[in-house]
């Protein structure tokens, strides 16, 4: 069975406790979170980090005190941060990349969501682009838009980017690109042409989430996502009960399609992050196991 890399996205910056009580929000509780959906089958956790008030922050020792707490409990597990905009101010969404975790999110343009437009000017791209590579940390491309991939396209002719680039579809935000396997094989179609040596995910919001996970699945991704953040109910009527019950979802799915969730080592393997960050991680778990 070919090896998938599960990717679990536990918070976001949208969702809150009031909405489903099982979202992890502090500190102690993502990883704790984190620690069962890597049990379940996830090798990838993307992260976003909350002040006490669920508020969406970029703050650099919530962001630091997440990774250490996964290096330790989750071994080789890869860690990737929110560079995202919702909520955050743009001159801080890069303030965590210095703390070098395996990958981080980079959106390549803006696009409108539900009540918002998610701005990402090209002079921000470039910067966040330019500080991943400073760091040794490896890009998600997050795709909102068509547009999305031409920009991506661009940051690697400026020498901002490698050509082996991982990049995710986003599919089903409201007022950015529908949840539509018509949409995808598009995207896929210019994927191939424009970033030929890419390795791809798809996500989907809220009800979309498990066919998003199929059309992936049924087109050879690398990636599949799931996660709260994207998603806090297993029925219309039923909230789920943690991030781990949608890792064993998509366990499942991965099942139904002849695939299997990678080991963390097939996962870094598939995602290209280099030996030097491996490196790092065990250093990290070596660190955790000194101090207990
Ligand atoms: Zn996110």
């Amino acid at each position: 069975m070919r090896p998938v890399v599960i990717a679990v996205a536990i918070t976001g910056s949208v969702p809150r406790k009031k909405d489903n009580p099982a979202l992890p929000v502090t500190v102690d509780e993502q990883i704790a979170a984190t620690r069962l959906a890597f049990e379940a089958g996830a090798s990838l956790v993307h992260l976003h980090v909350r002040n006490a008030d669920e508020s969406a922050s970029s703050d650099p020792a919530l962001f630091g005190a997440v990774m250490a707490g996964i290096r330790c409990q989750c071994p080789g597990m890869i860690v990737q941060f929110s560079t995202g905009g919702r909520g955050r101010d743009a001159r801080q969404r890069g303030a965590a990349l210095a703390l070098a975790p395996d990958m981080a999110s980079l959106s390549t343009g803006s696009v409108n969501f539900p009540d918002m437009v998610y701005e990402n000017p090209p002079a921000l791209v470039d910067s966040l682009a330019l500080a991943m590579q400073a760091a040794g940390v490896r890009p998600e491309i997050e795709i909102f838009d068509l547009s999305h991939l031409y920009g991506a396209r661009r940051l690697i002719d400026a020498g901002l980017a490698k050509e082996d680039l991982h990049v995710q579809f986003v599919l089903g935000v409201k007022n950015a690109l529908p949840a539509s396997a018509t949409i995808l094989d598009l995207l896929l179609g210019e994927l191939r042409r424009v970033l030929p040596r890419a390795t791809w995910t798809a996500a989907g919001t809220g009800r979309h989430q498990t066919e998003v996970i199929d059309w992936a699945l049924e087109r050879g991704a690398a990636v599949v996502r799931t996660g709260m953040e994207d998603n806090i109910r297993s029925a219309r009527d039923r909230l789920v009960s943690g991030n781990a019950e949608l890792v064993a979802l998509a366990v499942a799915r991965c099942a139904a399609w002849g695939a299997r969730p990678a080991s963390v080592g097939e996962a870094r393997q598939l995602l290209g992050i280099t030996p030097e960050m491996l490196k790092k991680s065990d250093k990290n778990a070596n660190l955790c196991k000194k101090t207990g």
